[in-house]
């Protein structure tokens, strides 16, 4: 059976707590490897090694540094197709999705080839007479990232990429359900010229998690998991004194105005809640219909339904994978299961007639849906959607500002006018005007509000320069022998 080790240091080193983690074959239901769960001291020892690499890689020249970047750039896309493969085989994603997923995620490597542009700072010459005033942005230190299952390879790339062009060495940990994605970039990152310890993986569980929130060589933590867990990563980390951005669950909703394209609507609420089985922090869970036209709105989605092809990624015309194990699996079908005990009408009911091995289930709708019932109030997270019919804007407005999560969310119209008040009113991070998943391009920053983001700065971009660094600001003034004079009282710009 495959073993997957850690990366410290600059090659793979086996794990010595003798404990280990299954990583599934989603697709077949069967153990494919296992991976080594690391003890503190083992986080330790990758701490040491990024703290050790850190003083000469915030050294190197900033077009070297960019210059890893362009490197590993071309490297992640000569290899992508292995390492989509890599993805889908751990996590059960269709190929195209995973190359999609890889797709984004190297978007965060070419914005850090950019890195000596994101670095400059101010400067003001003649603050006051003879003294010039500039600020630098610096690295923060040694880095750590925590990673859920999801997205294995581009929430990683979210954060290594900008906090290595910046200077910092990285700690990854990755979600130990998927954990070879992690490998094969930190092996890419060897190939492009990063020095050892600027770049290490630790797999581990909560054992792992809690060694990296207590290190006092950790400067900061970029989270990306479950609400419970983000909070806990947030409270954790600000406590022991770092910086922590730590992103949470969702809850996404999509409004559909009357006078909505439905068709449109109907392709885009199929797509975003059943691609990658609905296990994504931007899936669409809730549309609200408004009437009149939510019946029609429930047909079309309904007929779309019956055209997924779910099945495993080796046969390329598959739409939609398997869910990531069978615990997940079995909690999902629950939620369908039990709608209608609650008062909902289950219209496609996804739990039957699925494939006979493997963490599958089929797509499942739900109509009237309403808050206070557990399918719309929990994160599913699977290919699960539901339908609230409501009879205004202002309803629609309502449920998804009352709504703890505040991540995604989509308003489907013709009507500019419309659209532009939602983007105006909505409590949400990031808003699709007819786009269904409005993940931002990498020069604007993901994150959302409320129960979904936990720290003050987003994700990846300009917000990701800014989490990663911290700013110095020096007064200067070079000696004129000519005016030098003993002055006692407190500096005046003037
Ligand atoms: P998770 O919270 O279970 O795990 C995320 C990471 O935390 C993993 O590395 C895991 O090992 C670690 N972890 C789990 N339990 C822990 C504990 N008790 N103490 C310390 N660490 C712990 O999330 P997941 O199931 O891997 O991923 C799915 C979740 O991630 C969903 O809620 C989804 O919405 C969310 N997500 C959010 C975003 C976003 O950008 N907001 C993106 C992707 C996924």
């Amino acid at each position: 059976m495959k073993r997957i080790n850690h990366w410290i240091d600059g090659s793979a080193v086996e794990g010595t707590s003798g404990r280990t983690g299954v990583v599934w074959n989603p697709a077949l239901g069967e153990q494919q490897a296992s991976v080594d769960l690391a003890t503190a001291d083992e986080v330790g020892r990758a701490v040491a090694a990024a703290r050790a690499a850190l003083p000469a890689w915030r050294a190197t020249g900033l077009s070297r540094r960019a210059e890893v970047m362009f490197r590993l750039r071309d490297l992640i896309d000569a290899n992508k197709k292995e390492l989509a493969s890599l993805v889908s085989a751990e996590h059960g994603k269709v190929p195209s999705d995973a190359l999609g997923e890889i797709a984004r995620g190297l978007e965060n490597v070419e914005f850090a080839c950019g890195i000596p542009n994101l670095l400059k700072g101010g400067y003001s010459e003649q603050a006051a007479s003879g003294v010039d005033v500039y600020n630098i942005r610096q690295p923060l230190g040694v880095v750590a990232g925590i990673t859920p299952f999801n997205f294995p390879a581009m929430v990683p790339m979210w954060m290594f990429a900008n906090a290595l062009a910046c200077g910092n060495t990285f700690v990854l940990k990755p979600s130990e359900k998927d954990p070879s994605a992690s490998m094969f970039l930190a092996d890419l990152l060897a190939q492009a010229g990063l020095p050892a310890g600027c770049f290490n993986v630790v797999h581990g569980d909560k054992v792992a998690v809690d060694a990296l929130l207590e290190h006092p060589d950790v400067a900061a933590v970029s989270f990306v998991g479950s609400t419970p867990i983000a909070r806990y990563i947030y409270e954790t980390g600000t406590k022991a004194g770092k910086r922590v951005q730590a992103l949470g669950g969702a809850k996404n909703h999509m409004l559909v105005l009357p006078d909505a394209d439905l068709d449109m609507a109907a392709d885009a609420a199929v797509s975003a809640a059943y691609g990658s089985a609905g296990e994504r922090c931007m899936a669409i869970s809730v549309v609200l219909a408004m009437e009149p036209v939510a019946d029609e709105l429930v047909a079309k989605i309904t007929e779309r339904i019956a055209g997924i092809k779910v099945g495993p990624g080796s046969d390329p015309s598959n739409e939609m994978g398997p869910l990531i194990t069978g615990e997940h699996r079995d909690k999902v079908a629950g939620y369908v299961q039990g709608a209608a005990g609650e008062g909902a009408t289950v219209v496609v009911d996804g739990t039957t007639d699925v494939p006979s091995e493997g963490f599958f289930l089929n797509p499942s709708l739900l109509d009237h849906v309403a808050p206070g019932m557990a399918a719309y109030d929990d994160e599913i997270f699977g290919p699960v959607l539901a339908v609230t019919r409501v009879g205004s804007y202002e309803e629609g407005l309502g449920l998804i500002n009352d709504n703890p999560f505040g991540n995604g969310t989509a308003i489907f119209t013709r009507d500019g006018g419309a659209a532009r008040r939602f983007q105006f009113e909505v409590e949400v991070g990031m808003v699709g005007v007819n786009v269904p998943i409005p993940v931002p391009v990498s020069y604007y920053s993901f994150g959302g509000w409320g129960a979904s983001l936990f720290g003050d700065q987003h994700m990846y971009g300009p917000e990701g320069v800014s989490f990663y660094t911290r700013s110095k600001v020096v007064t200067s003034r070079w000696p004129d022998p000519a005016t030098s004079t003993i002055d006692l009282g407190f500096p005046e710009n003037r």
